[in-house]
């Protein structure tokens, strides 16, 4: 029945959930502020569908494949076989539009596949959701929401449904997507009138929407296009795909190149005409050289790469949003990481408890588990009298405290923040319930914890008196404190001593939260102010233990080997932190640590000055989220390449403005939002990798660059200087197109896959000034350029010079600089190390490629119907001994060249020795 009732409501037009009471909407929506239970949930997800907004379709197939013929080079080779249709010369025709169509085949499927994984990599982000479902809170996949559903509401969560509020604490969220205002709106639970627009319903949040502060809880009143941007918005979810710097500056350079070499082959043309060539073989020659002077095969060759590179990236745990993260985390300087989280595992344990007059208590057991007992630090047991004091502190502890431990028949099961777990465990270890102190003690007034106030402070009513428990940071919760607790009773609060306290715990590695509690006026209507509460009594103080992520050290290390700076900016205790900084091998001394509030107060530029003035800090503690911005901005004005990883709300900013936003997997969905990259397993180590394999990817981006580019300029000068020297035209159109369409083609992609060179993590990073074409690659393009045109010149001179027929010369010329290529890619993959010391099981894909289009062309060669097309025929052995013995001149040269410069590398660095040893 449940299913007719709202197979109606399905039909109804849009309730106004804002105008109705809360007790309306459990009625309606047939839920109880405990939640749905597992049946209700499956019924309605039968009947209103998956919580899913209309995302923006993959492009059509067919579209892609259109996509394939809008570039100059396909419109040069259609008018070339729309010109041999014309004059009858059928073959060529068919051959050219075989190339068209082949060149349509293999480009359609490589887009496509990198569209799918990009929508692959989009599917691995899905928002999650926490609901109450059958009284229990749950962690599920938003598109599982029903109506109903009672969800729970954060800082820095995203809004998945639209929801009516019924409970809030200092909720504000930011509804910029439906109302394009980004300043966040307060919400409330009253009901409103029916007329009140969407951007003024304050009692409702909508899916789509981001919150900013508090908590907040509600039930879901609508889901997937039911919802106010279901309905507005077609395609709210767009893949990021905005292309790398990288690629639209390459695609320009292969369009300005294009232009220049259309311009030639126009002169060269009209050169060839007034020197008395037929028309018909002039056009076809023109096209030749379009076909292989342009390096149309660029910007493919780099999207495989990149794509290749993404792919890899998450296979290493690095999701990047947007291809652009792939480059600019290969020149990635400096990366300003987290700690909480990030360097260690965020998997609290509160080992140690200080009291303010100095005893010491040490609490067993480690993780999230209950079991465990509290005892002196040296291991006596704990008398009646100290049992009670820390019970005070314990009970402090549990009520201010968002998380839930709970023991069930399976083990303990956990949720919620870390530190808050850890104190419900130390709770447990003290003999007390938190269920049952909760039950006792309800609640008046929260303030929640957010990292930028340092603080969480509760009010509840305890037999006729409201009491308040505060916990935080020391600083700030010694300011809410009058007096102390000690063996003698509370004593008047000696700040120094507990700093003194704090930090000595602080410089061991702990995390260190004070703790206050104590009565405030007697219980009355009036509700105390929290933020204003005086005269608490700071129980004590609690050190946890954060154990470090054990990859993050080896990590550290190699960011240092390969010349990128690691920092921390954090929030916590400069002590705690340098601690943890020296564990990791990431700073030693103090002049290393410096605290925000040394640096509060530097507008822009003085910070970057403060900056270029203390090379060598290492780690910013007690970091307000402003102060993170500023300094990600001070660094990013020096002209460093920045990752920055940042989880809370308050890190959006930075992570926005850095070059390389690195969001964690467990972070909040605004952090991810902001983000150009995600770390799906929250570990520093990941960025590293990140870094290592976009090193990879610009690597293989320059070999394909080299590649093509010189093998463009080799045939550039071929038929340069068979114009000077007015002899035929070295290869047919169509034995160009097959040339570098079909043979060559399969090799530059083929580079795209090479595996990283060893040495690329010991390097510094690259200048991120610095282009392409730097001195190492334009010596590279010339030497393999030129050499290859003049070994392909010299035996052209040599054929037309011993009279061989041009037909059977250009055969044996083709097969030649088919041999070229097959050497030079070998020489290709590696711009530093000798091609014999690269397994090819680094890339098999390279092998295989090369071995490919030798074959290919050897059957060819061999195959009447292609012996007709491109007229060829088969060569002896001994020509082909004699053609692949002068090819290797080719590799010889380069390889030769790589070795001088590795051996003049080596004498600078033995020259230079003397000095620094
Ligand atoms: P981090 O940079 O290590 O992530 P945070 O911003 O999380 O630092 O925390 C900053 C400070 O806030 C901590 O040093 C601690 O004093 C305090 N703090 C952290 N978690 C809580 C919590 N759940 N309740 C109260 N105070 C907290
Ligand atoms: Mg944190």
């Amino acid at each position: 029945m449940q299913r007719d009732d709202s197979a109606a409501t399905n039909a109804l037009p849009p309730t106004p959930w804002h105008a109705l009471s809360a007790q309306d909407i459990y009625a309606r929506l047939q839920t109880t502020p405990d939640g749905l239970t597992p049946d209700d949930v499956a019924a309605r997800q039968r009947q209103y569908g998956r919580n899913l907004l209309p995302t923006k379709p993959p492009p059509k197939l067919w579209l892609v494949i259109l996509h394939q013929f809008t570039n100059s080079l396909i419109y040069i080779l259609l008018i070339a076989g729309l010109v041999a249709l014309a004059i009858g010369d059928f073959k060529d025709a068919a051959f050219i539009f075989g190339v068209v169509i082949l060149n349509a085949i293999i480009g359609t499927y490589q887009e496509w596949r990198a569209e799918q994984n990009a929508y692959a990599l989009q599917s691995l982000l899905e928002i999650r959701s926490r609901v109450r479902r059958r009284g229990e809170v749950l962690t599920v996949s938003a598109e599982d929401l029903v109506p109903g559903d009672i969800v729970l509401f954060e800082s820095g969560d995203k809004v998945a449904a639209d929801v009516r509020l019924v409970q809030v604490s200092n909720l504000g969220v930011d509804e910029a997507l439906l109302t394009g205002e980004s300043m966040p709106i307060t919400k409330s639970v009253a009901p409103l009138a029916e007329t009140t627009p969407v951007s003024d319903r304050t009692n409702m949040v909508f899916a789509g929407s981001l919150v900013v502060t508090g908590r907040g809880m509600g039930v879901v009143v609508e889901t997937g296009t039911r919802t106010e941007v279901g309905r507005i918005a077609q395609s709210l979810i767009e893949v990021a795909s905005a292309k790398p710097p990288l690629l639209v500056r390459m695609e320009q350079f292969s369009h300005q190149v294009g232009i220049i070499i259309l311009a030639c082959s126009c002169l060269l043309g009209v050169v060839s005409v007034l020197q008395g060539l037929p028309v018909r073989e002039v056009f076809l020659v023109m096209v030749g050289l379009a076909v292989a002077a342009i390096p149309e095969g660029l910007p493919v060759a780099l999207t495989v790469a990149l794509s290749i590179a993404t792919a890899r990236m998450a296979n290493r745990k690095v999701i990047a949003r947007r291809l652009v993260a792939v480059e600019s985390l290969g020149s990635c300087t400096v990366i300003a990481s987290d700690k909480t989280g990030t360097l260690t595992l965020n998997e609290q344990t509160a080992q140690v408890i200080i009291l303010p007059d100095g005893q010491r208590f040490e609490a067993t057991g480690q993780g999230y588990c209950g079991e465990g007992e509290v005892t002196l630090a040296d291991g006596r047991p704990l008398t009646d009298a100290q049992r009670e004091v820390l019970r005070r502190l314990g009970r402090a502890a549990i009520l201010c405290n968002e998380g839930a431990l709970t023991r069930t028949a399976e083990g303990w099961r956990h949720s919620g923040d870390a530190m808050d777990v850890a104190l419900l465990a130390l709770g447990h270890k003290l003999g007390l319930t938190p269920e049952t102190e909760r039950k006792n003690h309800p609640l008046l007034e929260e303030i929640p914890f957010e990292s930028e106030r340092r603080y969480a402070a509760v009010a509840y009513r305890s037999g006729n008196q409201t009491h308040v428990a505060v916990k935080g940071a020391v600083e700030v919760v010694a300011g809410f404190c009058q007096t102390m607790l000690t063996a003698n009773g509370e004593r008047p609060l000696d700040l120094n001593h507990v700093v003194q306290q704090s930090d000595a715990l602080a410089a061991e590695g702990y995390r260190v939260l004070a703790i206050a509690h104590g009565t405030v006026a007697p219980a009355g209507d009036t509700l105390p102010d929290l933020t204003q509460v005086k005269g608490l009594t700071l129980v004590g103080l609690v050190g946890f233990i954060d154990p470090l992520r054990p990859e993050v050290k080896a990590a550290v290390a190699q960011a240092r080997r390969a010349g990128v700076k690691v920092l921390m900016i954090t929030g916590d205790h400069p002590l705690t932190a340098l601690a943890i900084a020296r564990d990791l091998g990431l700073a030693q001394s103090k002049e290393e640590t410096v605290a925000g509030k040394e640096l509060a107060g530097l507008t822009g530029e003085q910070l970057r000055q403060w900056l270029d003035a203390h090379p060598q800090v290492r780690v910013f503690a007690r970091v307000t989220p402003d102060q993170k911005l500023a300094i990600v901005d001070a660094l990013v004005a020096r002209g460093e390449v920045v990752a920055v990883t940042g989880d809370g709300v308050n890190d959006a900013p930075a992570l926005n403005r850095a070059n390389i936003g690195v969001a964690m997997g467990s972070g909040t969905d605004v952090a991810k939002e902001a983000a150009q990259i995600i770390i799906t397993d929250d570990n520093f180590a990941s960025i590293v990798a990140g870094i290592e394999e976009g090193r990879y990817a610009y690597a293989n981006i320059r070999k394909v660059t080299w590649f093509l580019i010189s093998t463009g300029a080799a045939s550039l000068i071929l038929i340069g200087g068979t114009v000077a020297l007015a002899l035929p035209m070295p290869l047919s159109a169509v034995q160009w197109l097959w040339l570098n369409l079909v043979t060559n083609g399969i090799q530059d992609v083929a580079l795209a896959f090479e595996a990283g060179e060893e040495g690329a993590m010991r390097q510094p990073p690259r200048d991120p000034k610095e282009g392409i074409f730097d001195r190492r690659m334009i010596t590279h393009v010339l030497l393999g350029g030129i050499t290859m045109a003049v070994l392909c010149f010299g035996l052209w001179v040599y054929l037309m010079n011993s009279g061989v027929e041009v037909n059977s010369a250009r055969n044996i010329l083709l097969a030649f600089f088919v041999l070229i290529q097959f050497f030079y890619v070998l020489t290709c993959r590696s711009e530093t190390a000798s091609a014999f010391s690269i397994s090819w099981r680094r890339n098999p894909v390279l092998i295989g490629g090369a071995l490919t289009a030798l074959s290919v062309h050897i059957l060819s060669m061999n195959w009447s119907v292609m012996q007709s097309v491109l007229r060829l025929e088969p060569l002896s052995l001994d020509k082909w001994f004699g053609l692949a013995a002068l090819a290797t001149i080719v590799f010889i040269v380069m390889e030769t060249y790589k070795r001088w410069q590795r051996m003049s590398q080596e004498r600078t660095l033995t020259q230079e020795t003397p000095t620094t040893a």
